[in-house]
């Protein structure tokens, strides 16, 4: 029985925070609290043992990616009452409290992971469009940078970050493309928002950009990044796996045109698990924007990362 057909009720370790649920970037906003509870919701009803509150983050892991200065004007901007950062991204008071909960469950979830358990955060905001001094796209604190550097610290030399948001992962990219410890992969629609992510931006030769148009049939997309993995991974075998998750790949999602449904999202997690047996896996959550969608999508990787 695969892993990923959904009949098993064991699931995977499932790490949050609760300020998470308390982040606002603005009435109407399509990255709200009702995602995050929607998974919640999922998760509790599937295995209520399996949710953690994880503690905030320490600030040295943050630090390791973003300088002191834009944290403690952002910290500052946000105990002001917080407001808009971009046309696209906003804050509110809780905002900062959730940015530093969101790093602290993907630490948990890293930890776990390196400790044999593959994980799961359930974290917004989001980040894998953040840079090292700047908020973008919903994004505050580059969460799978920061959570891959912790990896790096605790002894996985090699991480492969894989990307599967329908947007590509410029933050990631720009704080990761000129250290090829880390290999990125992103497969995004093409061409969207941010507009970049073009195949021929390569980085140090660690970058794996995969722009796809919208409408394809799924299985386009679940060959063409898997294709990817295997070309990342040819000559190089990652320590530790890193997933920047996020949802609006799926069909119908609001802000994409991806046709992905949760079963992809298990068949990916269970050839990284076949193809790479020892290396440590995690899930962070990024994208995705019909809460009950994300939800599902949710539920078939944490079924698929049981262990
Ligand atoms: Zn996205």
């Amino acid at each position: 029985m695969s892993r990923a057909d959904g009949q098993s009720g064991a699931i995977c370790p499932v790490f949050s925070h609760p300020a998470c649920f308390e982040h606002s970037a603005g009435s109407g906003h399509p990255e709200a609290p009702a995602r995050l509870q929607a998974v919640k919701a999922a998760i509790i009803a599937a295995a209520p043992a399996a949710w953690h509150a994880a503690p905030v983050a320490p600030a040295a892991p943050i630090l390791r990616v973003h300088p002191a200065e834009y944290l403690d004007s952002l910290e500052a901007f946000i105990r002001q009452g917080g407001g808009r950062l971009d046309a696209d991204t906003g804050a509110n008071a809780r905002s900062w409290d959730a940015a530093l909960g969101a790093v602290g469950a993907a630490l948990a979830a890293v930890h776990s992971s390196l400790e044999g358990r593959p994980a799961f955060a359930a974290i917004r905001p989001p980040g894998h469009h953040a840079l090292a001094d700047r908020p973008m796209g919903f994004c505050l604190l580059g969460n799978i940078v920061i959570a891959s550097r912790e990896a790096q610290a605790l002894g996985a030399d090699r991480v492969l970050i894989v990307d599967w948001d329908v947007h590509h992962g410029n933050g990631t990219q720009a704080l990761v493309e000129s250290d090829p410890s880390i290999r990125f992969i992103s497969m995004h629609q093409w061409p969207h928002w941010p507009f970049s992510g073009a195949a021929n931006e390569c980085g140090a030769g660690n970058v794996f950009n995969l722009p796809m148009r919208a409408g394809l049939a799924p299985q386009r997309y679940v060959e063409a990044l898997w294709g990817s993995v295997m070309a990342a991974t040819r000559d190089w075998r990652p320590d530790a796996i890193l997933i920047s998750a996020g949802f609006d790949s799926m069909q119908g999602d609001l802000l994409g045109g991806f046709t992905l449904e949760p079963e992809h999202y298990g068949v990916w997690i269970d050839r990284l698990r076949t193809e790479f047996p020892d290396a440590p896996l995690a899930a962070l959550l990024e994208g995705g924007y019909v809460p009950s969608r994300v939800a599902d999508g949710v539920l078939a990787v944490v079924r698929a990362l049981a262990p």
